[in-house]
């Protein structure tokens, strides 16, 4: 059966240690807890559609060993379609090597790996699902001008586009302005892109207005326990959609939670008011930000007011 979601993107095998405190260059510590998360910006996408019940569909590329073999179990636990998920035994599955300290800093290594490893040829197999698709959902964990094709091939088939421009490029392609139905950002990708920092909703509509202005058609700007900003074409005035006030306790993943709730909303609700649907994504977004963890945050359809759906 055709995905309604499909997201081409990443994933990322979270490897975790938890220490008193950060080792200096050349030292050795010990930690007192180690754990192995999913991540990666595409998964984690997809996985928040799959659990509201969207149809899904991940295009992306992992390694040929364990964390590649656990990553594809992962996601059709998550009831994802893994017929596009490649793997590769000439690049590690990606990893982000953490190290927390019990004051909440962090150092992380990122080694995308695989990630950088899915290409055009990849994408052209896949183009059928991606064709069929309501939503396509794309960020920049994988190479760029591979994402960007993606953007393409779905608006040329009449598919919507949601890009999340993370992590950010201060000298991003102005095409994915042009060819993206939605353009998503949080307020560090906002300022990486426009060069003007975000710290209110004041700013938030100026960086709209000069993103409407490089093509898109409607821009958000997540602004955290804030809720969202919104601007677009039709209504060029930015509106705030507040979220609820909750308890946070990890706002790790939040990000990815709102993108790939709005997904679902946009390929099954697409007669709800773009401020509606906004407003459904903070409340998911808001209950993934009072668990710890990312994926393991995300909340699924049967533990949510029923009234969203
Ligand atoms: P991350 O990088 O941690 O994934 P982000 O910086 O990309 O997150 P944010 O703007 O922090 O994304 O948050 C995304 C959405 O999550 C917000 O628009 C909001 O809906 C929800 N959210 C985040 N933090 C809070 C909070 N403290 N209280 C309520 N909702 C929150």
């Amino acid at each position: 059966m055709a995905a309604e979601v499909v997201v081409v993107g990443s994933c990322m095998t979270d490897l975790v240690s938890l220490t008193t405190r950060l080792p200096r260059s050349g030292e050795t510590i010990l930690g007192h807890k180690f754990f192995i998360g999913f991540g990666g910006k595409g998964a984690n996408q997809c996985v928040q559609s799959a659990r509201l019940g969207a149809k899904t569909s991940l295009i992306c590329k992992v390694g040929k060993d364990s964390f590649g073999n656990d990553y594809v179990e992962n996601l059709k636990k998550n009831g994802i379609s893994t017929a596009f998920v490649g793997q590769t035994a000439d690049a590690a599955t990606g990893t982000a090597s953490i190290i927390v300290n019990s004051e909440g800093q962090n150092v992380i290594v990122i080694v995308p790996g695989a990630n950088l490893l899915f290409n055009f040829e990849d994408l052209k197999r896949a183009s059928d699902v991606i064709c069929k698709a309501k939503v396509v959902v794309c960020q920049l964990e994988i190479t760029p001008a591979v994402s960007l094709e993606a953007l393409k091939m779905a608006r040329a088939n009449g598919v919507k586009t949601l890009f999340n421009p993370a992590p950010a490029l201060a000298d991003l392609d102005p095409q994915f302005y042009t060819h993206s139905d939605i353009f998503c950002c949080n307020e560090t990708e906002a300022e990486i892109l426009t060069g003007i920092p975000v710290g209110n909703l004041e700013d938030a509509g100026k960086v709209g207005r000069m993103l409407l202005e490089r093509g898109c058609k409607l821009i958000i700007v997540t602004l955290g326990a804030e809720g969202c900003m919104m601007i677009s074409v039709e209504e060029p005035i930015p509106k705030h959609v507040p979220a609820g006030k909750v308890r946070a306790v990890d706002t790790t993943g939040a990000g990815d939670s709102f993108v790939g709730a709005l997904a679902f909303y946009l390929a099954y609700y697409p007669k709800l008011s773009m401020e509606d649907m906004i407003r459904n994504s903070n409340y998911v977004a808001s209950v993934s930000v009072q668990a710890a963890g990312t994926q393991s945050s995300y909340p699924y359809r049967k533990d949510l007011p029923q009234n969203l759906f």
